[in-house]
């Protein structure tokens, strides 16, 4: 493979204005952090009060830059609407996401783009309270380190998508810094534990935070972090716990039930025994027994780790399950993992370490500040990024973008064009028709959307795989380009365990004129392509859902009546017509309307038979299932 260096726009500025200062961030829902290298060591750095965490949050005034971290978030109870805390749940979500779940002022004729009103008639997009967070990480930093920054690499959680991490980058961006990169906040505490050291590995990273619970199962192999499953809970968190410890104070409080209502009745005094709450619950993760009085009355509580532990034992509870289901969905057991890493720093509370021993079957690894390893990690990965940009001039990187054909002809990029090489990325695929037992495999290379533009470079099957439904079979496709260049592609069916491999060399032959032309032709034909895909795109799915409309009238015809049973077939009839056409947006009305018109026929097959109908696939696979076509020469003969 050719060694190419294809600078992206604005890159070569970037590496002029390097002067070694690069830094991690943490933006984190409840507190912020920024990192950075020295004397090889990843270190956080505090700001002017001594601390490392920055609470994240905002407090807009009438007038003057708003205030951000403690001084901030001591202005919530006097002026909640203008105090925006957790902003990262708003990042990148539309207003239509958040209308009614978000407590602040929003300005509802806003297009679609989320708008809190704040103090002095002002109006900010969670971009821009982001970008507050993060100008004064960075002017800590430079303070620190003595002049400008030459970038920062900001971490997201894995389940971040497109349109969130964009919005974190636009945030980076605003506040002035380079972003080197986005990295998931698990690989990020996995970097910081060194686990990218060993040779291969997979680990679970589970990370509890004020108000968020993350389980991630990463794998490692030559070097490169992939993340398997995510899972986990939007509303858990130490915040939760905090609530928790409020109950029990009131309920052991001398001044009995009425001084509960008084707490009720008093917002102010609320938020109060809260922060109060939650000392005590700091305390506890090291002291056993904790004596308190309570702000708004006589008397003493005393509370214990023990009392503590019971009345937070359903919190705990409340893990277990997505861990479960992040295992299961990598096809894992806790007996396959190398590690279990603890991140956030709910997870410095005992009895979860405890928790989290007994789930997984081993101790986790928490020698490092739970709230501080994802910075840590950030960190270590800005320095590495800097230091390659420096002493290279040469990248070995994936001149074109690497795929598979699907069905229709449409292209699904795997590895996207400039991958730093080695490489390896992943993605699940499923079959197509009914009893399928094989899988066509075409590899190809391009920018193009479709194969039939794209340079072909191998082409392979995989056969006698179980013949099953459309969609059960789970077909896991890897690419990895080793250090050489060499392209390696395996297919595994994973409940046959069937499996295929096919090596090519993917740049030979390709000169960079040619490259070149190749990816001038995708810019050129971009729109172009884009409809093409989507007509592609539609008319598949319309062939899907006529195959199995058919074979669902063959099977179970006779629940329907004459007339609903015309009514389909005349839906049916006007979605075959549509997928001649060349509009993929009639096609795709048409498919919802005989979506429409056989969900009453679809629910009697439930009824019928719901068991078989549900057996051995959840919604997520089906959602996630992208289909791959059957070999076209001499399969073995499929039912139906
Ligand atoms: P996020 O990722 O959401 O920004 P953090 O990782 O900073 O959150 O975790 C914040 C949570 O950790 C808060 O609920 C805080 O009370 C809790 N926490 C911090 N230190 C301790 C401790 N010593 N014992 C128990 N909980 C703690
Ligand atoms: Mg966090």
């Amino acid at each position: 493979m050719s060694l190419l260096q294809i600078a992206e726009p604005g890159e070569s500025r970037a590496r002029q204005a390097c002067h070694g200062r690069v830094v991690g961030i943490d933006l984190g829902t409840t507190h912020s952090l920024v990192a950075c290298v020295r004397d090889g060591q990843p270190v956080c750095l505090p700001g002017p009060d001594g601390e490392v965490l920055l609470p994240s949050v905002v407090h807009y005034r009438s007038s003057g830059p708003p205030l951000v971290g403690a001084e901030a978030a001591a202005m919530a109870h006097l002026a909640p609407y203008d105090t925006i805390a957790s902003v990262k749940r708003l990042m990148g979500r539309g207003l239509h996401d958040v209308m009614g779940k978000c407590p602040y002022r929003l300005n509802e004729r806003s297009e679609s783009v989320v708008r809190l009103r704040v103090a002095g008639g002002r109006e900010v997009t969670p971009v821009e309270v982001s970008a507050e967070i993060l100008r004064v990480l960075r002017q800590r930093a430079e303070q620190a380190l003595g002049g400008e920054l030459a970038g920062a690499v900001i971490t997201v959680p894995a389940y971040f998508d497109d349109a969130q991490r964009q919005a974190t980058k636009d945030a980076g961006r605003l506040a002035g810094l380079e972003v080197l990169r986005l990295l998931n906040e698990p690989t990020a505490a996995a970097l910081a534990y060194g686990l990218d050291r060993r040779r291969e590995g997979r680990f679970a990273v589970f990370d509890l935070g004020g108000g968020t619970f993350d389980i991630s199962i990463l794998d490692l192999r030559d070097g490169i972090f992939t993340v398997l499953a995510t899972a986990g809970d939007t509303a858990l968190g130490g915040d939760d716990m905090d609530r928790a410890l409020v109950e029990l104070i009131c309920a052991r409080h001398p001044g009995g039930a009425a001084f509960a209502a008084s707490v009720e009745a008093d917002p102010g005094l609320a938020r109060h025994l809260l922060l109060q709450a939650r000392q005590v619950k700091h305390r506890l993760s090291s002291e056993e027994l904790v004596r308190i009085t309570p702000v708004g009355g006589e008397g003493e509580v005393q509370i214990s780790r023990a009392d503590f532990e019971q009345a937070i034992a359903p919190l705990l509870q409340r893990t277990t399950l997505p861990c479960r289901r992040a295992l299961k969905d990598a096809g894992l057991t806790a007996a396959d993992l190398d590690g279990v890493v603890l991140v956030g720093g709910a997870t410095r509370v005992p009895a979860l370490r405890r928790h989290v021993a007994e789930l997984f079957g081993r101790p986790p690894l928490c020698d490092l500040d739970p709230d501080q390893v994802v910075a840590l990690g950030a960190a270590a990965q800005a320095e590495i990024i800097y230091s390659e940009r420096n002493d290279m001039l040469l990248v070995d990187v994936t001149p074109l973008s690497l795929g598979l054909e699907l069905m229709g002809g449409i292209v699904e990029k795997i590895i996207p064009r400039n991958s730093r090489v080695p490489t390896r990325a992943r993605q699940v695929f499923t079959t197509y028709a009914d009893g399928q037992t094989g899988f066509d495999l075409h590899v190809v290379q391009g920018e193009r959307e479709t194969a039939a533009d794209c340079r072909s470079l191998a082409r392979f099957q995989l056969r006698g795989i179980p013949p099953a439904a459309a969609g059960v079979a789970r077909l896991e496709v890897t690419f990895l380009i080793d250090e050489n260049g060499l392209l390696h592609v395996t297919a595994r069916e994973q409940t046959s365990g069937k499996e295929a491999s096919i090596q090519v060399k993917p740049s030979y032959g390709l000169t960079e004129e040619e490259i070149e032309r190749m990816l001038l032709d995708s810019y050129e034909h971009g729109a172009e392509d884009v409809a093409r895909r989507q007509l592609l795109e539609q008319r598949v799915e319309a062939d899907r859902i006529l195959n199995a409309l058919r074979a669902a009238l063959a099977a179970d015809g006779h629940l329907l009546e004459p007339a609903e049973r015309a009514r389909l077939d005349e839906a049916a009839a006007a979605l075959a017509a549509a997928r001649e056409g060349q509009d993929h947006r009639l096609i795709a009305e048409r498919i919802q309307a005989l979506d429409r018109a056989s969900q009453e026929f679809a629910q009697r097959r439930m009824d019928q038979s719901l068991s078989r109908a549900v057996a051995g696939r959840s919604l997520h696979d089906v959602e996630r299932a992208v289909h791959l076509q059957e070999p076209a020469t001499e399969g073995e003969p499929c039912p139906g």
